[in-house]
């Protein structure tokens, strides 16, 4: 491990490994990641593998489409052979009052400013889409065909791949300790093998940010949360599109190899660490799965695993530099889309950490919550 960087990444999760890769893409030198665990071991190994670009706000509709791009052209783009199984069988954001409905239309119209191919839904049509969906109560719904999942875990390797190719160093099973400053300037990271001198230290590090801000000295907005998922047995196809309901507040997808994926937004969880899967998640789950689903009510559940959510006070990202220590950037707080960005979000720090005007005319730093600009998100599960 090198002793002496220019830039210290802390996480290898998907955001990590795509800042890493971009900046040693504009050339940044002397890049060091370092992943206390494997790589995809936090929340991106553990996600819902859902890409959608059907987002109420500029700026996220902007990073989502963009993001959707580098999906679409991983391989190209990087410059690898990897196959990240982006599977574009659609989203569809299913409504259950008129408010909700008036909602989506809005966010249609953010979308199609920047051509993302959206359209709105009867119910009629959406079971149209999804033959076995229970329609009793649905208003209406919102799809589109060009959105849907892809493997996390892929595009995480293939960040790292791609980056390493250009001279980035990453370091596994090795844990940052501490943060050295002086004044009010970052020095370098002490980590389980040792000292990295450097001069930017970048943390990406999800659900742990905090910890790691918190060597520095400092303390940010923002916590972190259980979310449980599981996954089914495999069975012939008969979803395409990622189902998504923010009010009935369920996600479900049926895989490629035919298992299905579901999570739902846990009310009342505390902010914690814990990954721990619950007996009341599995019950709960089950029950929301087999209301929308019907046919899901004879299939087995085969396992289930939790990971944190990293939530900011408007749910929405933290992609900055952090005024109070010179040398000092977090990518943080993505709550539950932190995989869909993160190729945009990669492209954004890499010009925030080289100073670089920005690629994306988004405001996602921290000192907006000192402003008062909270991002109003219509769209968040
Ligand atoms: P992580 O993947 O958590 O990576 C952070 C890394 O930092 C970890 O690997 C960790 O080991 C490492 N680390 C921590 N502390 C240290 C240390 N001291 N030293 C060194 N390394 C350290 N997003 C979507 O876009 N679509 C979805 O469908 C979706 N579904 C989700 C479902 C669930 C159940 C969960 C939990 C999340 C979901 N998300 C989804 C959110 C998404 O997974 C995250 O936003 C995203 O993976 C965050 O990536 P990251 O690289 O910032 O964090």
């Amino acid at each position: 491990m090198k002793n002496k960087a220019n830039v210290v990444i802390i996480g290898g999760g998907v955001v990590g490994c795509s800042i890493a890769y971009n900046l040693a893409k504009k050339g940044v030198k002397d890049v060091v990641l370092l992943e206390k665990s494997y790589l995809s071991s936090g929340a991106t190994g553990r996600c819902g593998a859902g890409v959608r670009q059907q987002w109420g706000t500029k700026q996220n509709c902007l990073l989502a489409s963009e993001s959707m791009h580098i999906f679409e052209h991983f391989e190209d783009i990087l410059q690898i052979k990897r196959d990240i199984e982006l599977k574009q069988k659609g989203y569809l954001l299913l409504a259950y009052s008129d408010k909700e409905l008036e909602q989506f239309k809005k966010n249609i119209v953010v979308q199609h400013s920047l051509n993302i191919p959206s359209i709105l839904l009867t119910p009629k049509e959406a079971k149209e889409i999804v033959s076995d969906l229970n329609i009793e109560k649905l208003v209406g719904a919102a799809y589109c065909a060009k959105d849907g999942h892809a493997n996390p875990f892929q595009v995480t390797l293939g960040y790292a791949e791609a980056a390493q190719r250009l001279g980035v160093e990453i370091n596994k099973f090795t844990e940052v300790k501490d943060i050295i400053t002086k004044n009010n300037t970052a020095l370098g990271v002490q980590t389980n093998k040792g000292f990295i001198e450097c001069k930017k230290v970048v943390v990406a590090a999800g659900g742990w940010t905090q910890n790691i801000v918190k060597m520095a000295g400092l303390d940010l907005p923002i916590y972190s949360e259980r979310h449980e998922i599981l996954v089914t047995e495999s069975v012939k196809n008969v979803l395409d599109p990622m189902l998504m309901s923010f009010s009935y507040n369920i996600y479900c997808q049926q895989e490629p190899n035919g298992s299905f994926i579901m999570g739902y937004g846990p009310e009342n969880e505390p902010p914690s660490y814990n990954m721990e899967s619950s007996w009341e998640f599995l019950e709960t789950m089950s029950k929301k799965a087999t209301w929308l689903l019907p046919p899901l009510k004879n299939i087995r559940v085969i396992r289930q695993w939790a990971g944190l959510y990293n939530i900011s006070p408007d749910r929405q990202p933290i992609v900055s530099q952090i005024n109070q220590l010179e040398g000092l950037y977090v990518a943080c707080g993505f709550s539950g889309h932190g995989f869909m960005l993160a190729p945009a979000v990669g492209i954004l720090m890499a010009d925030i950490v080289t100073g670089d005007q920005l690629t994306y005319n988004v405001i996602l730093d921290l000192e907006r919550f000192n402003r008062g600009e909270i991002i109003e998100e219509p769209s968040v599960v």
